[in-house]
């Protein structure tokens, strides 16, 4: 028998070039790259351009993702090459630079991502390189979930049944175990040359102490969850003074850990059934999303119902308006719910689910504000703002989206306080002006006579906002005006 012949460092090598799936295990772009038995380059680029710009919390997170991808490489022999540009550019420069035969990318679904791959595809393949896309990123591609009449879906639960019909999502595969070094040489930027990280002011101390990017922390948070977690998940899950749901969402979003990891590891955890079920639904919630975003493109710009192009939005750029808004952002809407959500964000990077419901719908109803300038404000603050999840999100929340709340659904953020947050663990934590205040009126301080507020040293208008605008009028105003809109054809 002939002898195998041992790998050669110095053979023209592969290209990975990484984006949203910054991990090495179930990788099925570095998998073909390792299979191939050529070396292999692992490549980033910082394009801010192609796509839609990451937000200030998305970078913070990047540069840490970044860093533990540098990390999981190492042992595997493979450096990770960064740049900054214009990657419709930078990929086939660094082919020619480095004489790789072949690029492998695992794929996106905005339609900006799409247009930048396809034209990279066809540069390289002209010059005769192989380059292969593959999927790391969803359970199931938007394609292959059909209606009947083979169209898209709009409506989330006979999408759910069906991606659950299209079949078990296959087994998470584990990273190779042998890649062959590269020998040659490329510049790569150092990972601070990329200026990820805020500077002046340094507003990220809250995200240090609540995060640990990168696949590590995304197993110890699945493992928790699945041991201490899942089973209470279904009620658990709405009350945001527990922690009781994932904490997935932004290692899920760069791709730290595989969306088929997460749905194996429920699968087989010691669980009732009916919970195991909830997080999937979960699961299918985000796969619904990016359906959404590739077969409607524009979701994260337009309405997806066009009759909302002539809602009558207030104006958020000037006045009263501007200050409205100002007050949602920062979390002194005198809404104690509101606000802890707000501050929540802007704290962590994070808010829980059910209080993103509340807040949003407050900024689109009691405030009449497009939802569109609440879902660049999630953008920029969210370390999990996804370009799939937000925008289905925030048109849900709207009304205008395609499976969307009816237009009467205005939350009451006094009642949905009370019944998610009743014994306040969530709010006095975040609105530390309000937390010496009776249950009874921790929700609506302005109800409080003024010895309880004195005595929970309260002043409101001076420590604690008297409340933006009433609730009823908000609401008849809203009312008013989504009516109009649902008259129209
Ligand atoms: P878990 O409850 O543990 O769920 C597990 C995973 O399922 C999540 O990590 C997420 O990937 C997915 N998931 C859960 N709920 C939803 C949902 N309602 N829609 C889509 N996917 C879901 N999620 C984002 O990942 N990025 C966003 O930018 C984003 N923006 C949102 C904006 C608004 C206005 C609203 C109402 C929701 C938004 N969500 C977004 C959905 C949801 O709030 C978060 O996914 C969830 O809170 C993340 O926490 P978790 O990882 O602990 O979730």
């Amino acid at each position: 028998m002939p002898n195998k012949p041992s790998p050669d460092s110095s053979a023209p090598p592969s290209i990975v070039w990484f984006r949203d799936d910054l991990r090495v295990d179930d990788n099925p772009a570095l998998a073909k790259a390792a299979s191939s038995g050529t070396p292999v380059v692992a490549f980033y680029v910082l394009d801010q351009k192609a796509d839609r710009p990451l937000g200030g919390a998305s970078l913070w997170w990047l540069h840490h993702a970044l860093a533990a991808l540098q990390t999981s490489l190492e042992p595997l022999g493979v450096s990770l090459i960064l740049r900054a540009g214009d990657a419709t550019d930078l990929v086939p420069t660094l082919v020619s630079e480095t004489g790789a035969k072949a690029v492998y990318w695992n794929r996106r679904y905005t339609a900006s991502g799409i247009a930048q791959d396809t034209e990279i595809k066809a540069t390289l393949k002209r010059n005769g390189i192989e380059a292969e896309s593959f999927n790391a990123h969803l359970l199931h591609e938007p394609w292959t979930v059909q209606t009947g009449s083979g169209g898209p879906y709009r409506v989330f639960t006979p999408f759910s049944r069906a991606a659950r019909a299209a079949g078990t999502p296959r087994q998470p595969t584990p990273a190779p175990e042998m890649i062959v070094q590269w020998s040659g040489k490329a510049n790569s930027l150092e990972l601070d040359d990329l200026n990820l990280l805020p500077k002046k002011p340094d507003w990220a101390a809250g995200f240090r102490d609540m995060w640990r990017p990168g696949p590590e922390g995304a197993r110890a948070n699945l493992a928790s969850f699945i041991t201490d977690k899942l089973s209470g998940y279904p009620d658990d899950r709405n009350v945001p003074g527990i922690e009781a749901t994932t904490r997935l969402s932004a290692h899920l979003r760069f791709g730290e850990i595989s969306p088929r990891e997460v749905w194996h590891a429920a699968e087989i955890a010691d669980a009732p059934r009916d919970s195991i079920f909830k997080f999937h639904q979960e699961l299918l919630w985000r796969e619904f999303s990016y359906h959404l975003l590739f077969h409607y493109p524009d979701l994260g710009s337009a309405n997806h119902q066009s009759k909302f192009d002539d809602f009558p939005w207030a104006d958020h750029t000037t006045g009263e308006g501007a200050e409205r808004l100002r007050a949602w952002q920062h979390g002194q809407t005198g809404y104690p719910i509101v606000d802890a959500g707000m501050r929540e964000l802007w704290h962590t990077g994070w808010m829980h689910n059910r209080v993103r419901m509340i807040v949003g719908s407050f900024l689109v109803k009691h405030l009449l504000t497009d939802w569109r300038v609440g879902e660049a404000w999630f953008w920029d603050t969210l370390v999990d703002a996804d370009p799939a999840n937000n925008t289905a999100s925030w048109q849900w929340i709207a009304g205008s989206g395609a499976d969307a709340a009816p237009y009467f659904r205005i939350f009451n953020p006094v009642l949905q306080g009370e019944k998610f947050d009743g014994d306040g663990t969530y709010t006095r934590r975040w609105v530390p002006e309000v937390a010496k205040l009776p249950k009874k009126y921790l929700h609506k301080p302005w109800e409080a006579p003024i010895n309880v507020l004195r005595d929970a040293g309260m002043t409101l208008g001076s420590t604690y906002p008297h409340p933006i605008v009433d609730h009823k009028t908000a609401r008849d105003r809203a009312l008013q005006a989504f009516k109009s809109l649902s008259e129209t054809p």
